[in-house]
């Protein structure tokens, strides 16, 4: 299926100079699985990536102009983490090249879907499939962890995921704890490996706004001491800023007009750690809310998200996990 010419652009047709100096290709696990697994990757169709590509443009557009119209002042664009979970690795390549201008296709006639530019940001759920995703697609990916945690996979997580940017849904001192034990065991293994390693891991912390049982998070009322832990018992890990889903039914409610209780409750919640932590200046300013998602994320955005998560809308309709297929 994939042509030497297909799995050379793999690595060839590389987004942003910031990213060109990729931490090595080949070791940055202790396996050597190579990165150029990209022989059995098949590209995403014609028509598939097309379809990505007119998805993608529309969210980004969509979030323009919902930034445009909120009130909240911002100092960064808002960030569209592409919730890619359950989703072929092919379809996160289509997006990662998606060209940054209009091109033609020699008659003078380019697609609309054209220009959007490389997505960078990925968002996945389960460690097994983040790890093999990781693996075989390029190493300038930036990714977030925004599943559940476990503890028993925390050390991995933080160790052995190349190209992790952030974990969002850190919500025990214990779990912190695991990330900030992983991410050493990286950095010494990097090292070793005459690296160059990102300082610290980010982490958001998550938190249950919506006050359901069966949804992770902390209490609100314990956000600020679990910030605290981070920022004090955590040397390697950087605290990004909060995390919430909330709950279902408020979310497909939200309309960009209608004020979504969870966002707002994060939004207190957020200037609550602020205060408690002492923060100025800079530090919180750049204090993030991770909020959003594909039912709701212009209604986030209007209250201040500085962070949507956006799947199906990008995506179409996951399959179930028993069916989902990575290559
Ligand atoms: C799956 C998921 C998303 C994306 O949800 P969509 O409704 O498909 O956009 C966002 N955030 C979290 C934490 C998720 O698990």
């Amino acid at each position: 299926m994939t042509s030497t010419e297909e799995s050379s652009s793999l690595n060839d047709n590389h987004p942003s100079s910031s990213t060109a100096a990729d931490p090595d290709t080949t070791n940055t696990t202790s396996d050597t699985t190579p990165t150029s697994s990209a022989e059995t990757m098949t590209l995403a169709s014609p028509a598939r990536t097309a379809t990505l590509l007119a998805n993608l443009s529309s969210v980004t557009s969509r979030i323009a102009a919902a930034s445009a119209k909120s009130p909240v002042s911002r100092t960064k664009p808002v960030r569209l983490v592409a919730v890619s979970k359950l989703k072929p690795a092919s379809d996160i390549l289509a997006l990662y090249n998606a060209p940054s201008s209009p091109v033609g296709d020699g008659d003078g006639d380019s697609s609309s879907a054209a220009g959007v530019g490389p997505q960078l940001h990925f968002g996945e759920n389960y460690l097994q499939e983040l790890l093999e995703k990781s693996r075989i697609l390029p190493a300038g990916i930036r990714w977030h962890f925004i599943g559940g945690l476990q503890s028993n996979k925390c050390v991995s997580l933080a160790r052995d995921v190349r190209g992790l940017w952030a974990v969002e849904s850190v919500d025990t001192e214990k779990k912190a704890s695991l990330l900030d034990r992983g991410w050493g065991e990286r950095k010494q293994r990097q090292q070793q490996d005459d690296d160059d390693v990102e300082e610290k891991l980010r982490v958001f912390v998550q938190v249950n706004t919506s006050g359901e049982e069966n949804k992770a998070g902390v209490e609100p009322a314990n956000a600020p001491a679990l910030c605290r832990f981070v920022r004090e018992k955590c040397p390697r890990l950087h605290l990004q800023g909060l995390m919430t889903i909330g709950a279902i039914a408020r979310s497909k409610a939200t309309t960009p007009e209608t004020e979504n209780e969870d966002f707002v409750c994060l939004r207190q919640t957020r200037d609550a750690v602020i205060k408690e932590l002492g923060l100025e200046g800079d530090e919180a300013a750049s204090f993030e809310l991770s909020m959003g998602m594909s039912s709701d994320f212009e209604g986030a955005i209007m209250l201040g998200s500085d962070e949507v998560r956006v799947g199906t809308t990008i995506f179409g309709e996951r399959p179930p996990k028993s069916q989902a297929k990575i290559v």
